[in-house]
């Protein structure tokens, strides 16, 4: 067994693996399997507070390194996860049920994550310039904004960690990471790296639990500066507020409901291979998944076919040769089937799919298989809500001010795509569309490492992660004004 597997995950803090102090644990349970994976440490107030203590301690000596030698360890805790990627991408297996091959790709994108940010340790440029007074130097510099408190969702779960792991220790803050209940042992394994990396004690910390028990109170811990969470909107909303009563700095990745239009003059060939892609991989838990694929009238028929037909091959299980796995959990899936059902209720078509997997050893696991429905009004709540799982819907409209307002119907903008072979509509698309991404004959994909990732209205607060967008999250900008001729008034 990998030395990143274990039947027990602990808590980190202070650079040692504690249990809970109520010594409590909770079951993880395999989705692809249905099995118990391991316990894990059911973490409540009094252990988020062991955890903000060893950062606020670890918090003057990690800040007053420099920006430079951060770099340098967190480029070395890159470098280890690159060196034990497979154990790391099979700990990803383990948890969530996606393919090793999957899981492998996700891995590859926490190390790439890694070292941009570590090399943003050479870079945490501020800006110089002219001043309207003379004998007067005006700069800005990046400082830390404190303990942050890192709450984060279980669909990606290393590329999450990393996602804000590496910004926020790079920028100098010590953190306390919360991780997803349904992935402990990602984060876990991550916090032995770290260890072995050599970052300091006290600098990462990671609590085990759920999120009314460990998460709640790092929200309302007056001893945590910046919250930064990623998951739902709903509870994103919750954050928001309570952080706001006393003014710390809060960042939302939230969910999407995210538009793919298909125009008349669109490869369909090429668009159907992402549609697939972007609605499917990952059993459709991304934040940045197609939910609404909206098609051209005079391609709708021909287009819808094509995709019945290549959703019908889609092969659901966990082995590389599948192209999706289970979803996370068993509410999970009866959220999402349940969903379903009330769009059919509500007069929608199921095309294919709309049923959990039950076939042979797939029927211990929670499979979903790939659904497509029709006939949704746009108003409707599978049309309206982020179910988080492989359904997408098919809308027809008659031209592209039509399949505009469609798309930012939504009260989502987090990412969105137009399939079109001509520059003017991918330009008025991408322009008027109200999404934090917009891609053009591709999917609705996350964004790469060294560029900024975020959504607007119910997708975000307006922030982005990660891209060198991310050290405006994790920094607190000073203005600094030097007169250089002494006895000036
Ligand atoms: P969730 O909101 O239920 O949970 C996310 C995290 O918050 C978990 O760690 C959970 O334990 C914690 N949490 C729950 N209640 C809390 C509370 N009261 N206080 C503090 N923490 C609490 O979301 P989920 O279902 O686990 O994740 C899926 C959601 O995450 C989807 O909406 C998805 O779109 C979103 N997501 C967004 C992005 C992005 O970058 N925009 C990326 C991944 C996932």
């Amino acid at each position: 067994m990998s030395s990143l597997v274990t039947d027990y995950v602990q808590n980190f803090i202070g650079g040692s693996f504690v249990t809970a102090n109520s010594k409590e644990t909770f079951d993880k349970i395999n989705p692809a399997t249905g099995e118990l994976l391991c316990k894990a440490a059911r973490s409540g107030a009094d252990d988020i507070s062991d955890a903000i203590t060893a950062a606020r301690n670890a918090l003057p000596k990690w800040s007053a390194t420099t920006p430079v030698e951060r770099g340098t360890i967190l480029r070395r805790l890159a470098a280890l996860l690159e060196g034990r990627a497979s154990d790391m991408a099979s700990v990803v297996h383990l948890e969530t049920g996606k393919s090793v091959a999957e899981a492998t790709g996700e891995t590859g994108g926490a190390v790439e994550q890694g070292f941009f940010m570590a090399g943003e340790g050479r870079r945490l440029y501020g800006r110089t310039t002219t001043s309207a007074m003379p004998e007067r130097t005006s700069m800005t510099i990046r400082q830390p904004v404190g303990v942050a408190g890192l709450i984060i969702a279980s669909n990606t779960p290393i590329a999450n960690v990393a996602w804000k792991v590496f910004p926020a220790l790079v920028c100098g803050n010590t953190v306390v990471l919360k991780p997803s209940e349904d992935t402990p042992m990602v984060a876990w394994a991550f916090a032995k790296l770290a260890r072995e990396a050599g970052l300091p004690e006290g600098a990462l910390n990671v609590v085990q639990g759920f999120g009314a028990e460990a998460g709640k109170p790092l929200v309302e811990s007056s001893g945590v500066d910046l919250v930064s969470f990623t998951g739902s909107s709903g509870t994103g909303r919750w954050v928001a507020e309570t952080a706001a009563r006393r003014l710390a700095k809060v960042f939302l990745e939230l969910g999407g409901k995210n538009p793919l239009v298909v125009c008349d003059d669109a490869d369909l060939e090429n668009a159907c291979s992402w549609v697939l892609l972007s609605a499917f991989s990952n059993a459709g838990q991304r934040c940045a998944s197609t939910s609404r694929v909206i098609i051209f009238d005079s391609v709708y028929k021909k287009f819808r076919e094509m995709l019945v037909d290549a959703t019908r091959k889609l092969s659901v299980g966990s082995a590389d040769s599948d192209d999706l796995g289970p979803v996370i959990n068993l509410r999970q899936l009866n959220n999402i089937i349940d969903a379903v059902k009330m769009a059919e209720k509500q007069g929608a078509k199921v095309l294919v799919g709309g049923r959990r997997v039950e076939t042979g050893a797939l029927a211990a696991g929670y499979y979903m298989a790939p659904t497509l429905v029709e006939g949704a009004e746009p108003t409707a709540e599978i049309s309206c809500k982020e179910l988080f799982g492989p359904v997408a819907s098919l809308y027809r409209v008659k031209d592209l001010d039509e399949a505009i307002a469609l798309s930012n119907s939504s009260d989502y903008g987090l990412t969105s795509c137009i399939h079109t072979s001509s520059v003017h509509r991918a330009m008025e698309y991408t322009l008027r569309v109200q999404a934090g991404v917009a891609n053009v004959n591709a999917g609705t994909y996350g964004s790469e490492p060294h560029m900024p990732f975020g959504g607007v209205k119910n997708s975000g607060v307006g922030s982005r992660e990660p891209g060198t967008e991310a050290l405006d999250v994790y920094t607190e900008i000073k203005n600094i004004n030097i007169n250089t001729l002494p006895g000036m008034a």
